[in-house]
């Protein structure tokens, strides 16, 4: 004997009805079956309502012939694809429910109130119309069908609304009216009967329960859950999109799942099966070829630390605490004695070890209940100000990991912490079970979905997201935003989602949670209105519980880079190749990464110094492992470095100056490369890297024109005038020539200073040969000498510079790429 049940989701139309039908009677053909059904879709949901319209003493006429309707179309629909169904059972089984309903909201109305038994019978209702109507489709279909009434069968105990069956007095009940061989039993779920015959239900989603309960009753071989998805998933999969199917639980562990807030399952289900050893099979009734879940003795093949992640809110959490507390004994049972003694169930405890507090936490609608019980059960406490006034925290929820196997791996409360750390997500409380099957954490309820998006990403080695914004959609941000587009396939494949989710320009910015569609962005990028604000950025990530915001700041603006810190601590990791922010003030570059360490993200600016070349982190790297840099020397300006390369070749300064401008390997002002202050501020960047407290104005810098040159006037004023330095250049250069030096215009670091300035370099010196818009840079530090680490290669150009701001993007995600 299987025992298959159909939740509400599988019974919501007519096709659906169907489906589940043909299901049953496959499975007929095999073995004999019982049935548990629940109400169609949310027939439930508007039972309740109408209680609650009644109580307000307003019409629910509206409310019933709603629901009079929606059962009758389900049927119509049915009929047209089945013909030859009988209509009268249902129909009076419709027309009985509804009389009924209306009396009983007469009643309602009336008296103000609404007994608990009267409750019962109506919120059962919908179960009812369910199997009068799979019988009559079995029927159609030549399948035979009979209905079991579980108020005779089922014997329950305790509240009219949340009863508990007796498996043992319930199945001594089928022991002596044993069900009929070779038909389908249907049963509705959700309902039993107490001892004086009268309906109760098992609690809101009650009807996984009846099947668990009627499966140990017949000892069936399996209990299987037909639901709308395929199983049970490590985390809700309407909050994860790639939340992972389960191919098998242990009792236990889907007990912890579910009490947690699963709801696949509802908690009471485990507890009989478990009993009885049922394996308990989940499956999709919109896919009944998948394998579904299966729940049993042991936690199964896939044999997984962490099994699911599970969240439960509209909680609150209450604190006692007060001086008088330590040490007394007692305290506890008083405090959760007065909670029982009001009916308020807890859902979590914990206890700081100073025993100076306690902590629970307990639905929202029992707060005034437990207010109003603790108030009276410690008035004198209170009074004498041994207890502090209770604390309530409203809004919040809980989040558990759930795993048989983590009682033995290590490092997993870690890592499930420092998920909650990583996205900002304030812990309020712990609690571990015993039994180290699940480990929970009490959290705000507006950041659910962030602490179970970035826990199912760090502890089940799931696809990784990274949200870019990137900001100055010229040279670089727009290449950056094309590699993009170009790379998101392959990195998909590796299971890194990257997604572009605003680009901004001086207009305005293009903004979608959900990641902008790629194609002619540049078009669209015409058409910005809104503006770029930091606020405005922090509201989209915030809306779409984006877990890995990034900015990336391609523009040179000092505006966007003094809002840094603004992003940082809005949960941006911010990417820059823009100098501006490390170029700052001391105060600020601290400042800077104060606020990044606080809010554990990143600030990577590979790319301001070198472009692409490997330079910040190398030098981070070796002064991490204890290095300290001595000197410095190097070619930090691709510009430059091509013009002094073409004084070699003989060109003067202005024709070399005029090749390079040609060629787009100036600033449209040249003058921006040719005053120094570009270097200066590669070579600060550098400086303050390798630990010296120093301010732009502590550069000194020799600009790459002659002394007291006149730079005035518009850029081709002052290309007309550039010439007049050909001379005092060809000068230098001839000096150098005869000592067999050329010309480099250099930044270097010694002696604490940093300078920049035209040096005539031999052979010997690394930067001897380097022309042609290359970059090479000579660090000489404690491990390092006397011959220092070269880096060289192109510093410069939109290409590279866009694939080292893709990978700063990328290393945002730290530890997680290597995985
Ligand atoms: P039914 O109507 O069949 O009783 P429910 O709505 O009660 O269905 O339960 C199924 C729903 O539970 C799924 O649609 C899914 O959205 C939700 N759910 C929450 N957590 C999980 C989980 N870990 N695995 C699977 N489903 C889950
Ligand atoms: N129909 C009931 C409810 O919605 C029981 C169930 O579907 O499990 O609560
Ligand atoms: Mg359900």
């Amino acid at each position: 004997m299987r025992v298959l049940k159909f939740g509400g989701s599988s019974l919501a139309d007519a096709d659906r009805f169907l489906r589940a039908a043909d299901i049953i009677a496959n499975n007929a053909q095999q073995e004999d079956l019982a049935v548990v059904l629940s109400a169609p879709g949310k027939a439930t949901n508007k039972l309740v309502a109408v209680i609650e319209t009644a109580l307000k003493n307003n019409e629910v006429e509206l409310q019933i012939s709603e629901l009079e309707t929606s059962f009758n179309q389900l049927f119509s629909d049915i009929a047209v694809l089945l013909p030859n169904i009988e209509r009268t059972d249902f129909d009076n089984q419709v027309k009985t429910s509804l009389f009924q309903l209306h009396q009983f909201v007469h009643g309602i109305r009336l008296l103000g109130t609404c007994p608990d038994h009267v409750n019962a019978r109506i919120i059962s209702k919908g179960e009812r119309i369910s199997i009068q109507l799979m019988k009559a489709v079995l029927q159609a279909k030549g399948q035979a069908a009979e209905l079991i009434d579980p108020v005779k069968y089922l014997f329950a105990q305790g509240d009219h609304l949340e009863a508990i069956v007796d498996v043992e007095v319930s199945t001594q009940n089928f022991q002596a009216n044993p069900l009929a061989e070779g038909v389908v039993h249907i049963m509705p779920g959700f309902t039993a009967g107490n001892a004086k015959g009268e309906l109760v239900t098992l609690g809101r989603n009650g009807s996984d329960y009846s099947a668990a309960v009627l499966a140990a009753c017949l000892r069936a071989d399996c209990c299987e859950i037909w639901t709308d998805v395929d199983g049970v998933y490590n985390c809700d999969p309407r909050l994860v999109d790639d939340a992972r199917l389960l191919k098998s639980l242990s009792y236990q562990e889907a007990m912890e799942l579910s009490y947690f807030g699963a709801s696949v399952l509802h908690p009471k289900t485990i507890a009989p099966i478990a009993q009885f050893h049922i394996p308990c099979l989940i499956k999709n009734s919109f896919n009944p070829q998948g394998a579904g879940t299966l729940i049993g003795q042991d936690t199964g093949e896939d044999n997984l630390p962490i099994k699911g992640i599970t969240t439960l809110s509209n909680l609150i959490m209450v604190n006692v605490s007060g001086p008088g507390m330590k040490g007394m004994v007692g305290m506890a049972s008083r405090v959760f004695g007065a909670m029982s003694s009001a009916g308020v169930s807890i859902v979590l405890i914990t206890q700081s070890s100073s025993e100076y507090s306690i902590s629970f936490c307990i639905e929202e609608e029992d707060k005034l209940d437990a207010e109003r019980a603790l108030r009276e059960a410690f008035e004198l406490e209170l009074k004498n100000g041994l207890l502090e006034p209770v604390e309530f925290m409203d809004d919040v929820a809980i989040v558990t990991l759930v795993g048989d196997g983590m009682r033995t791996s290590r490092g997993v409360a870690s890592q499930f912490f420092s998920s909650l750390a990583e996205v900002n997500v304030n812990i309020v409380a712990i609690a571990q079970g015993s039994s180290e099957r699940a480990i929970s954490a009490v959290i705000p309820e507006d950041k659910i979905s962030e602490a179970i998006k970035a826990c199912h990403e760090n502890l089940f080695n799931s696809k990784h997201f990274l949200d870019v914004f990137v900001v100055g959609v010229g040279g670089v941000g727009g290449e950056l935003v094309d590699q993009i587009q170009r790379q998101q396939g392959k990195l998909a494949e590796k299971g890194i989602i990257i997604r572009v989710c605003g680009l901004a320009n001086s207009k305005g910015v293009l903004l979608d949670g959900k990641g902008l569609p790629l194609s002619q962005w540049r078009d669209r990028m015409g058409d910005v209105s809104e503006k770029f604000s930091v606020a405005g950025l922090a509201a989209l990530v915030q809306r779409n519980h984006i877990i890995n915001p990034v900015l990336v700041d391609c523009t040179s603006s000092e505006d966007i880079a003094n809002q840094y810190t603004e992003f940082l601590a809005a949960g941006f990791h911010v990417v820059t190749p823009n100098k501006k922010a490390n170029t700052a003030s001391m105060s600020y570059y601290h400042q800077l990464r104060d606020v990044a360490r606080n809010s554990r993200r990143k600030l990577m600016y590979e790319t301001t110094v070198g472009a692409g070349l490997p330079v910040i982190e190398n030098l981070q790297n070796l002064i991490a492992a204890g290095d300290e840099l001595e000197k410095f020397n190097g070619i930090l300006s691709g510009s430059l470095s091509f013009i002094f390369g073409k004084l070699d070749e003989g060109l003067t300064l202005s024709q070399a100056t005029n090749v390079a401008k040609d060629k787009g390997f100036t600033e449209p002002d040249p003058r921006d490369d040719l005053s120094g202050m570009d270097v200066a501020r590669k070579l600060l960047i550098l400086a303050r890297e390798a630990g010296m407290a120093l301010e732009l104005e502590d550069v000194e810098v020799d600009q790459a024109l002659p002394p007291g040159f006149d730079d005035s006037g518009s850029v081709d004023e002052f290309m007309a005038r550039l010439p007049e330095a050909d001379a005092y250049f060809s000068q230098l250069s001839a000096d150098a020539a005869k000592e067999g030096k050329v010309l480099r215009y250099v930044g270097e670091i010694a002696d604490g200073k940093c300078r920049v300035h035209i040096a005539a370099v031999d052979e010997n010196d690394p930067m001897f040969k380097i022309k042609d818009g290359e970059n090479a840079l000579a660090f000489y530090s404690r491990y390092y000498q006397p011959i220092p680490l070269v880096l060289r290669g192109y510093g410069a150009g939109t290409e590279v510079t866009a694939a080292g701001v893709f990978s700063d993007v990328m290393r945002t995600l730290g530890w997680k790429l290597g995985v």
